[in-house]
C-alpha cells in the first residue's frame, strides 16, 4: 500500500470541486466527444483504497480504473521496479533486440495460469488485442474461421472484439460493418434463467445453438468469460463452463478463456478458471497484470499457440520493457502479499454486508460475484424488471460522497465493485455503510 496518501475519505469541497470543472472544461474542448468519464473528478494522485483529486478532495477507490490497479495504485514494488527499468532503457523493440523481463513474464504466466502442460505466451498492450491474438491464434492451428461468444459478453472495442460484444449502445452503434464469422450463443445467467435451467442444462442449450447454428467443423474458437465482466459480473451456474471445456475438447475447438477482468487474484483465486476447475486451452490476460501499466497477453498450449508462423504475431509496444518490468512487481506483490487470500477476505466482508442489505431491499434482486469483484443487480420492487435508473442514482450519490463507484450490465442496472487488494477494511466497511444509507434513503 501507498504509505504515502493518507488512507481515509475526506471531501473539502462538492464534488466535482471547482479545479475539476475547470479541467472539464478543458477536457470538453479538447477530447474527442466520444471518450466519456464516470466521475468529472480529476486524479492527482491514489495509493492503497484512495484516489485524491486535484481539489484536495480523497474518494473510496471501488473500481481500480477498472479492475486493473489490483495490487494497489503505486504499488511500491511496481514503482520501484518500473523507476530501474526507467533508467536502465524504455524501448528495444522485443522483435528487433530482445530482452529477459519479457521472458520472464511469459515464465511466469506460464507458470501460473491453469494447468500443468507445456504453455508459451505472447504479449500486447491491451486487453482487446490480446483477445484478436487468440482468434489469429486459434485460427492459424485449426484452420477453421468461426468464432462463438456468448450473450452479455465484451471483449473490446476494436473491429473484431466489438464484433464479440454484446451490447450495442456504447460500444458499437454506428460503427459497423462488423467483423464476420462471429456467433453468439446463449450463456448460462441463473438470475434470469428460470430455475429449472441448471449449469448442464445451460450448457446444452448453448451447445445446441453452435451445432445448428456454426457446426464444429467450422468452428476455431469458444471465448468465453469465466465471470462476465461489463456484461454484469454473471457468475454461470456450476458444471455450465466445464461442460463447454468438454464439448471444446471432443470436437477440436480451441476454448479461450478471457480472463482480462477476472485475472491476477481479483476473483479470489488467481485465475477464476481455477475456482470453475476447468483448464483452457488459451488465457487471455491484461488488466490486472501490470499494477497500470499496459500490458496484456495470450497464454496457452504450446502446439495451439506455436501454429503460427514467424513474425506473424507481435507489435511495436507489445511487452512493452516498463509494463514488463511492472508486471513482474506485481506478480511477485500477489504472492508475497497473500492478495488471492485477501480476495476472499473481501468476498466475505462484501457478500455478507451485501446479503444483509438485500434481505429489508427487494430491490437488490441478486447479490453475486467472487473475491473483489462483487455486485448488485437492481430491479425494481417486487419484480425482476432491471432498474437501470436505481443504479444510475445510487452510483451518482456514492460519488457525491466520495465513492467511487461504477456500473454495469447489459440492462444497466448493475452496481459492480472492485476494490483494489490493497484496501483496508476500515475503508471498505466505510464505503458500503454509505451504500447501505444511500439505498435506505432511495427506498424512501
Ligand atoms: N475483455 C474483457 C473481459 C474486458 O473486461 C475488457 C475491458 N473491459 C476487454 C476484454 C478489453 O480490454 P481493453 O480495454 O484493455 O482493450
Amino acid at each position: 500500500m501507498s504509505a504515502n496518501i493518507e488512507q481515509r475519505r475526506h471531501l473539502v469541497t462538492a464534488l466535482p470541486g471547482p479545479r475539476s470543472v475547470e479541467l472539464m472544461a478543458r477536457k470538453n474542448a479538447a477530447v474527442a466527444a466520444g471518450i466519456g468519464t464516470t466521475m468529472p473528478v480529476f486524479a492527482v494522485e491514489a495509493g492503497g483504497g484512495i484516489v485524491k483529486d486535484v481539489d484536495g478532495n480523497s474518494l473510496i477507490d471501488l473500481g481500480s480504473g477498472i479492475a486493473v490497479t489490483t495490487v494497489g495504485n503505486s504499488a511500491p514494488r511496481v514503482v520501484d521496479a518500473v523507476k530501474a527499468q526507467v533508467d536502465a532503457f524504455t524501448h528495444t523493440c522485443f522483435m528487433v533486440t530482445p530482452y529477459e523481463g519479457y521472458v520472464a513474464v511469459a515464465e511466469q504466466l506460464n507458470r501460473l495460469t491453469p494447468g500443468d502442460h507445456e504453455k508459451v505466451s505472447a504479449l500486447f498492450n491491451s486487453g482487446a488485442e490480446a483477445v484478436e491474438n487468440a482468434i489469429k491464434i486459434a485460427r492459424a492451428h485449426t484452420k477453421k474461421q468461426a468464432v462463438v461468444v456468448f450473450d452479455h459478453a465484451y471483449h473490446g472495442r476494436t473491429n473484431l472484439t466489438m464484433a464479440m460484444t454484446a451490447k450495442s449502445m456504447p460500444y458499437k452503434s454506428g460503427f459497423g460493418p462488423f467483423a464476420p464469422e462471429v456467433y453468439r450463443a446463449p450463456l448460462s445467467y441463473p438470475f434470469r434463467d428460470s430455475k429449472d435451467v441448471d449449469g448442464q442444462a445451460a450448457a446444452q442449450r448453448a451447445i445446441s445453438v453452435i451445432e445448428k447454428q456454426v457446426g464444429a467443423d467450422n468452428l476455431a474458437a469458444v471465448v468465453i468469460e469465466p465471470i462476465q465482466g461489463e456484461g454484469g459480473f454473471i457468475v454461470p451456474a456450476d458444471g455450465f463452463l466445464p461442460a463447454i471445456v468438454d464439448w471444446c475438447t471432443a470436437n477440436g475447438v480451441v476454448f479461450v478463456a478471457d480472463e482480462v477482468q477476472t485475472g491476477f487474484a481479483r476473483t479470489g483465486a488467481m485465475f477464476a478458471c481455477d475456482r470453475e476447475g476447468i483448464v483452457p486451452d488459451l488465457i487471455v490476460t491484461a488488466k490486472g497484470i501490470a499494477g497500470g501499466l499496459p500490458l496484456s497477453a495470450v497464454t496457452g498450449r504450446a502446439d495451439i499457440m506455436n501454429a503460427s508462423h514467424v513474425s506473424g504475431l507481435g507489435g511495436t509496444y507489445g511487452g512493452n520493457p516498463l509494463a514488463c518490468a511492472a508486471a513482474l512487481a506485481t506478480i511477485e506483490t500477489i504472492e508475497a502479499d497473500n492478495l488471492v487470500d485477501r480476495a476472499l477476505e473481501i468476498e466475505h466482508l462484501m457478500l455478507d454486508t451485501l446479503h444483509r442489505l438485500q434481505a429489508d431491499d427487494d430491490r437488490l434482486g441478486d447479490v453475486r460475484g467472487r473475491g473483489a469483484m462483487i455486485a448488485v443487480e437492481l430491479v425494481k420492487s417486487g419484480t425482476d424488471e432491471p432498474d437501470a435508473d436505481l443504479a444510475k442514482t445510487i452510483a451518482s450519490n456514492a460519488h457525491q460522497q466520495g465513492v467511487i463507484v461504477l456500473t454495469c450490465g447489459t440492462y444497466g442496472n448493475v452496481l459492480r465493485f472492485l476494490p483494489p487488494l490493497a484496501i483496508s477494511d476500515d475503508l471498505l466497511t466505510e464505503a458500503l455503510d454509505i451504500l447501505t444509507n444511500l439505498f435506505k434513503e432511495t427506498a424512501q
